[in-house]
């Protein structure tokens, strides 16, 4: 292992207890940013923020950073999302240490993803401006609004980040895995319009849009397409009573795929299931195939994976590559043209009161960013 980061744990695992505690659900980030923004301006550090999401108080957007570089080399990003999901109604957080791992110690999640990374690197940042590290330029993006459709990533103004490449730590599972591949990712919406009519009396005079829908998911072949590809109906709604033929019915799905050609013939057999069985039922339909994220594939020769992994041979981590099925703004980051790839923080049961994190993860978050930007900066 390499012994010139180990630092006591006590400073960055404070830092994450005071971000854990600030209640950061998506689009009530103001709280946080403000703390974060006090933080890096204390550094001396020009901070900008972009504009909220939503038009009110407690609304935040994203913030930025950068530090000149002091050393030829790879200009680099580092890249976290501050919001989390919403916990239960009322319930706020509080982070407990206990045998050497953080818990939630209310009904609240403890917030660990994304904020272990946000910790990491803010702290990574402090201690490369402290101890005068040689880096070849180093900018800190903490977006907003990532839980809801990576909304705050993709509201980046374009040329903000001059960087070349770009490192998220998103991802949950041990350190070391490196995410390479996320699939692309489109929505599939229709609503049928049949006609409303009283069950018992007139059926005849009704068509029948629930019906129609049922039928519609009924053709289609979803779940696990191929080793690249998956397919879900998750919504359906539609019908008043039990005694009324539904005239209206609205079914919302998705599909991924790592390969793209496979993914467009996939929504187009949702989309051709949905017109057969409207037209079956003599019912009308409004279809929409909506594009939520690009997938990428950043392999070796890309300078964010080369450096990642020799960043972790070095701290003595067993670099792990894995595939994705979700999103992340990592994806956003790729199509922005910034490659960039996504660090496990080490967080664990994220999303749930279960999450947790250990102190020995937070620490080797902070040494693999330390190791990232040593690596960067050409010697
Ligand atoms: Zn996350």
């Amino acid at each position: 292992m390499n012994k010139r980061d180990t630092e006591p744990a006590g400073a960055l695992v404070s830092l994450f207890m005071d971000l854990a505690r600030i209640a950061s659900p998506t689009g009530n980030e103001r709280e946080i940013m403000d703390h974060l923004t006090t933080r890096l301006r204390g550094l001396g550090l020009e901070v900008e923020e972009s504009a909220p999401l939503e038009d009110r108080p407690s609304a935040a957007g994203n913030i930025f950073c950068r530090l000149k570089a002091n050393a030829p080399g790879t200009a680099i990003m580092f890249s976290a999302h501050v919001d989390t999901v919403a916990s239960q109604e009322g319930a706020l957080p509080q982070p407990v240490l206990e045998n050497g791992t953080i818990r939630s110690g209310s009904p609240a999640v403890l917030g660990a993803d994304d904020k272990v990374a946000v910790a990491a690197m803010v702290y990574t940042l402090e201690q490369v401006i402290k101890k005068q590290v040689r880096h070849a330029g180093l900018e800190l993006l903490l977006t907003v609004g990532e839980e809801s459709g990576l909304r705050g990533a993709k509201a980046l103004p374009s040329g903000q980040i001059k960087a070349s490449c770009g490192f998220c730590m998103d991802g949950t599972g041990p350190v070391g895995r490196i995410v390479t591949r996320s699939p692309s990712q489109k929505t599939v919406r229709a609503v049928f319009r049949g006609k409303a009519a009283h069950a018992g009396v007139e059926p005849e005079r009704g068509r029948n849009a629930i019906a129609a829908a049922a039928r519609a998911v009924a053709e289609m072949k979803l779940g696990r397409i191929d080793a690249d590809t998956t397919a879900n109906i998750g919504i359906i709604r539609g019908g008043e009573a039990v005694n009324v033929v539904p005239g209206r019915c609205q079914i919302e799905g998705e599909a991924r795929s790592h390969d793209d050609e496979k993914l467009e013939s996939q929504v187009a057999a949702m989309l051709d299931a949905i017109s057969f069985a409207a037209a079956a039922a003599s019912v009308d339909v409004e279809l929409a195939a909506v594009d939520e994220f690009r997938g990428f594939n950043i392999g070796p020769g890309h300078p964010a994976y080369d450096l990642a992994l020799l960043a972790l041979e070095d701290i003595g981590l067993e670099p792990v590559p894995v595939s994705s099925g979700g999103g992340s703004d990592v994806n956003i980051f790729n199509l922005m043209g910034i490659p960039s790839v996504n660090l496990s923080a080490g967080m664990e049961n994220v999303h749930t009161p279960d999450e947790y994190i250990a102190v020995e993860s937070l620490n080797q978050c902070h040494r693999l960013l330390m190791e990232i930007i040593r690596k960067a900066a050409r010697q």
